[in-house]
């Protein structure tokens, strides 16, 4: 036997060629001279294999896994290593260059290629549903029977746009569509559901409140002929709010907290604190805002009463002593609220 291309005879064959010539001829690395990928403008997500994946990536970091993905190795080589660069960007193309040492057949080579990554450019369906204002949900954030107070639409904003920042890293459609400020409230439009339900909770945690969720048929599915619905979630925060007097069963109290289960009030007979939960929301009532809080003045101070001025009338109203006014001086300024012709103390929250 000699090789074809040498006509040497005094070597091994390999495919029919000395070693020498198949040496010559072999290449460490399979890889296409163009390679393409298809990437979202939006959010940087790649197209593979019929899937949308892994948005927010750099686009060196793509232009990398797509040549990665393109290279094979011959299955003869050993002790590979493989260098990929990016020499320059020409618009969507980026000219990448290769250097791949290996062993084969017990010889070390050295080659080197130069490929293209061509970068296709697209909107994926869930950018293009963020331009087009899809969405699955709506929030409508109201306050049962009352307006909403400036600070709660402040603080509400604060936490949608928090909760969908948060959430965008690993869903696409936790976005904020649109947002409709009515006399009644706010309706937020949110691309997602999931996102819409966690953006309520967030609420919920703040200010407490109560939900109801209505489904509406849009259409239907045309890949899979099923019914398609938007979700309308009703948010209602509670008639109260922080410090005002509420009156719940026989007792009367100052609200000094609510959380998406329960309220925390003062009791403001024996200044201890009781908790009812939400869902016992119909039998709480507002009896004064913290808006309606008066202010006097002590008057005098004996070892069983405080006397206090009814800011309506002026007159000098006994007020059974309690350790919580220990601190207080004749001529000290008090919140008081009158409710059924009682005049109540109302201590400072810190003093709680
Ligand atoms: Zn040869
Ligand atoms: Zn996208």
């Amino acid at each position: 036997m000699f090789c074809p291309e040498c006509g040497n005879s005094n070597s091994e064959m390999i495919e029919g060629l000395c070693k020498e010539c198949f040496l010559k001829q072999f290449s460490i690395l399979k890889i296409p001279e163009n390679t393409e990928v298809t990437v979202c403008t939006h959010c940087n997500a790649k197209l593979e294999e019929g899937k949308w994946k892994e948005s927010n990536i750099l686009e060196e970091e793509i232009i990398y896994r797509a040549l990665e993905r393109a290279i094979e190795t011959d299955s003869l080589i050993e002790k590979e290593e493989i260098e990929l660069k990016i020499l320059q960007m020409r618009g969507t193309i980026a000219e990448c260059y290769i250097e791949a040492v290996a062993t084969v057949l017990g010889e070390k080579i050295h080659q080197s290629y130069e490929v293209e990554v061509r970068l296709k450019r697209t909107v994926c369906p869930d950018c293009s549903k963020m331009n087009s204002g899809y969405y699955e949900a709506v929030i409508q954030f109201r306050a049962d029977n009352r307006e909403l107070a400036t600070e709660e639409l402040v603080q509400t904003d604060e936490i949608v746009k928090k909760s969908l920042f948060t959430q965008s890293k690993k869903n696409k459609l936790a976005y904020l569509a649109e947002k409709v400020t009515m006399k009644e409230g706010i309706d937020y439009y949110i691309g997602s559901y999931k996102a819409a339900k966690k953006i309520t909770n967030d609420i919920k945690n703040r200010f407490g409140g109560l939900t109801k969720e209505s489904p509406r048929l849009i259409g239907q599915d045309k890949s899979t002929g099923k019914g398609l619905y938007r979700i309308w979630i009703s948010l209602r925060l509670p008639n109260f709010k922080t410090n005002d007097i509420v009156k719940y069963l026989n007792k009367i109290g100052q609200v000094i907290a609510i959380d998406g289960n329960k309220v925390l009030v003062n009791d403001l007979n024996s200044f201890g604190n009781f908790s009812v939960f939400l869902k016992e929301y119909d039998s709480i009532k507002v009896v004064k805002t913290a808006k309606e809080i008066k202010t006097s003045n002590i008057i005098s101070k004996s070892p069983s009463k405080i006397q206090i001025l009814d800011p309506d009338n002026y007159e000098v109203v006994d007020i059974a002593t309690h350790k919580i006014f220990d601190g207080y001086e004749i001529g000290d300024e008090v919140n008081v609220v009158k409710i059924d012709e009682n005049l109540y103390i109302v201590p400072e929250i810190e003093n709680i």
